[in-house]
């Protein structure tokens, strides 16, 4: 099947053809570097279907072209699917499919390498000692030992997060709109209500999906509820959280630590090298000068692991769509 695959570097494109090849599916997958937007859906013209990634925007004017075009199924490279209007994908005919689960251990440890960072201020000692400064002021740090982290989202990625962090002796509070009768099952945790879990949590890690309720749910109020000094981190999607409402939070001291892999607007920044350019986004800057806040960007799932998953499931559900079979990820 000719597949138009779009957002893409050559990671991608090398556990793709290499699945491609070892799966025998021998689909004709033509790589664009362009991110899949209104102005460059008609790219697609042609292709049965697309492959894309977190920032693509599969908006109701981006899906309406690749309708006209002839695509008819969407294959996600990822696990979330915010950014396709499913509505607008059922109205106009398009089946959309996603990766269901790759390696959940590679977000959920890169949440707790946030953790390490930031507890143990790791990224100022790094540049510290290359700078032949061997001072140890502004790097004290807490022991993670009794702490309490709450976990938002007790899904595949919330529960290994978790088990991680009871490694190291932390308590453990959880929310999810779907309890898991698993998490209890771990020593030291429980489910609590999000008011609690914002009272009484020392880090609070966020691993539940960008859904119309979840937008925003680290807001002003939310922060005022939280502990002096809470620890924030976000491996999961940027709008789950009010970033100006984080920044007023640093400013008066409220939030002690934010580590983040998601941005709010990071569609405009993430993926790409930028470094020659002048960053117009005032927001993500000022967040960026904070000495208590580490930044990645959206690499949380990149692990070898992941990607072999992630082109694995990909390819699959390419072929399952060409050869008629039942869609096992499809999203509706
Ligand atoms: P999952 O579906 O296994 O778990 C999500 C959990 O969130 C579920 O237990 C679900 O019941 C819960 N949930 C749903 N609605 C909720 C709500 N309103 N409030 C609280 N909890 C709610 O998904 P997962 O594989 O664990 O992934 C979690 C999220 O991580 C994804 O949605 C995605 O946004 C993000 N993610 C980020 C990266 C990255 O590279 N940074 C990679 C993969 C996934």
């Amino acid at each position: 099947m000719k597949v138009a695959v779009f957002s893409t570097k050559a990671y991608d494109r090398q556990f793709l053809d290499l699945e491609n090849r070892e799966s025998q599916a021998n689909h004709e997958l033509v790589y664009f570097e362009a991110r899949l937007e209104p102005k460059t859906a008609s790219l697609a013209t042609g292709f049965e279907a697309v492959c894309v990634f977190v920032n693509d925007d599969l908006g109701t004017e981006t899906l309406e072209i690749l309708a006209k075009d002839g695509t008819k199924l969407i294959a996600l490279r990822c696990t979330g699917f915010n950014n396709v209007n499913l509505e607008s994908a059922a109205k106009l005919g398009i089946k959309v499919v996603r990766v269901t689960t790759y390696s959940p251990y590679s977000v959920a440890e890169h949440a707790v390498g946030l953790i390490l960072m930031l507890n143990r201020k790791l990224y100022r000692a790094y540049n510290r000692v290359r700078d032949d400064n061997f001072s140890l002021d502004g790097l004290l740090g807490f022991d993670l030992r009794d702490r309490t982290v709450g976990v938002i989202g007790t899904g595949k990625i919330g529960q290994i997060f978790a088990q991680i962090m009871a490694g190291f002796g932390c308590h453990l509070l959880g929310y999810d709109a779907y309890p898991n009768e698993n998490f209890e099952k771990m020593g030291n945790a429980k489910y609590v209500s999000l008011e609690e879990l914002w009272q009484r949590s020392d880090i609070i890690s966020l691993h539940c999906p960008l859904l119309p309720e979840t937008k925003n749910l680290i807001n002003q109020e939310a922060i005022s509820q939280m502990k002096q000094g809470v620890m924030l981190i976000n491996t999961s999607r940027g709008k789950l959280v009010d970033t100006k409402a984080v920044i007023e939070g640093i400013k008066t001291g409220k939030i002690g630590y934010v580590g983040i892999d998601v941005y709010e607007e990071e569609e405009h920044l993430f993926f790409e090298d930028l470094s020659d350019t002048i960053i117009q986004d005032d927001t993500f800057q000022l967040l960026q000068s904070f000495s208590n806040v580490v930044i990645t960007a959206h690499q949380a799932f990149f692990t070898e692991n992941a990607l072999k998953d992630i082109s694995h499931t990909t390819i699959a559900n390419l072929t399952d769509f060409e050869q008629g079979k039942p869609l096992q990820n499809e999203v509706k």
